[in-house]
């Protein structure tokens, strides 16, 4: 069985971890430079607010009522770490698939009781965190990802849902389920589907999945099997659009070389950088991560990640190169060979929308023309005269580099000057 953990309106919930009075409220946190509305508590989404709604535009009668927050991603990071940690009690297997989401593999695990074992994880993190997280159980991920939805909708619930491959429950929840809302089916993808007269997750799942790999590709096919309750799906092969994208790979051998570790990152984040800006985005962070080989256990382990956040909103392929690598050297151990590298580039925000944004940005016009130009040149080159022709170096240390975050609530979890205190009364 594999269970999807997702943590609820991931960095509203940080926020409120430390801050109880928020509770009930309307709660948003800002992209940095304090741009757009990144994530929403429900009662901010009741209030009409859109993800990406940049903040100066939002209605007065709005902002009186709801508390914005400048994103912290020193907290994000950490809690999110805290939260992982959790999971690993409950079992060794454990996939981080973005900054708020895991996927637990509990194979051998008896099924009667995984929905108890579940739902006491939950409990479990709530108490030692304060995250609210929902649980989807199912035998393949995309089937997890359903029920977590249905998890997190449906109160009876109580936050963990069970959907079995061969159930009346799982046939109607497909039935009602479009298409579109399959993990990896994109809007576009959609349009094509419904040509075909597939329209809800059912249909996809008993179309034939010989003549979609045909039409479509092969991890279309694999999600006709996922449906079907068989785990086929890499986490590699899937990165949702527009949330986030992730660039990574195993190494053809172990390497603990530092050169060879940069090269990597700097590649996975250009191609990340490319993906952005063909799908007409700009991320407000990344996450860098390394790892060892766990199947060689006589090597010494080493897996971490580390979340960052960009200097602003961006698409440009030398910030984003450059923050990587600054990442890379902070969690990079000497003397560890390690298996895979990757770089996820996340809190994606449409670029159109962005540019309305006149206040959130010190980047001049002029500067930010040219930064355009210079990645459509650089993009032209690519497609052109093939992949990798033109890269990027290092980068340069610019101390010009400062965040605008007049709404930061205090990093709790990381710096001893800005502790929570507690008044006992
Ligand atoms: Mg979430």
């Amino acid at each position: 069985m594999i269970a999807l953990a997702d943590c609820n309106a991931f960095y509203v919930s940080c926020e409120k971890a430390f801050r109880p009075d928020l509770d009930g409220r309307p709660v948003g946190v800002l992209t940095n430079n304090d741009g757009c509305v990144i994530a929403r508590s429900p009662e901010l989404k009741a209030l009409g607010v859109a993800m990406g709604a940049p903040a100066h535009m939002l209605d007065p009668h709005i902002t009186r009522q709801c508390v914005l927050f400048s994103s912290n991603y020193a907290l994000y990071g950490d809690m999110s770490r805290r939260v992982t940690a959790v999971y690993h009690q409950y079992t060794p297997d454990v996939s981080v698939y973005s900054i708020d989401e895991s996927f637990l593999g509990f194979d051998g695990f008896p099924g009667e009781r995984l929905e108890d074992h579940c739902q006491a994880m939950r409990l479990r993190v709530r108490q030692e965190t304060g995250i609210p997280i929902s649980i989807g159980l199912s035998t393949s991920k995309t089937l997890a990802k359903i029920a977590n939805h249905l998890a997190k909708k449906e109160a009876a619930c109580e936050g963990v849902a069970l959907l079995p491959p061969e159930s009346d429950t799982t046939r109607r929840v497909l039935e009602r389920l479009p298409v579109t809302e399959v993990w990896g089916v994109a809007r576009r993808t959609g349009l094509r589907l419904a040509d075909m007269g597939i329209h809800t997750a059912w249909q996809l799942r008993v179309a034939d999945p010989r003549q979609l790999r045909r039409l479509f590709s092969v991890v279309m096919e694999r999600t006709v099997w996922e449906l079907r309750g068989q785990d086929c799906i890499e986490l590699d092969d899937m990165s949702v659009p527009k949330r986030q994208i992730m660039t990574s790979r195993s190494f053809g051998r172990l390497t603990g070389d530092r050169q060879e570790l940069h090269e990597a990152i700097r590649h996975h984040a250009s191609c990340g950088a490319e993906k952005l800006r063909k799908q007409q985005s700009l991320a407000c962070a990344l996450v860098v991560f390394v790892k060892t080989n766990p199947f060689r256990p006589e090597l010494p382990q080493h897996h971490e990640s580390l979340l960052l956040a960009l200097p602003r909103p961006t698409d440009d392929s030398r910030l984003i190169v450059h923050t990587a690598s600054r990442g890379l050297d902070r969690i990079h151990r000497a003397g560890v060979a390690y298996q895979k590298c990757g770089v996820m580039l996340t809190d994606l925000v449409d670029r159109n929308h962005e540019q309305f944004d006149i206040l959130a940005d010190q980047q001049s016009n002029a500067e930010r023309e040219r930064s355009e130009r210079l990645m459509a040149t650089l993009d032209k080159l690519n497609r052109e005269l093939g992949a990798g022709t033109v890269k990027l170096g290092g980068g340069r240390e610019n101390a010009a580099w400062h965040l605008r975050c007049a709404y930061r609530s205090p990093r709790y979890t990381t710096r001893w000057e800005e502790l929570p205190v507690v008044k006992m009364r």
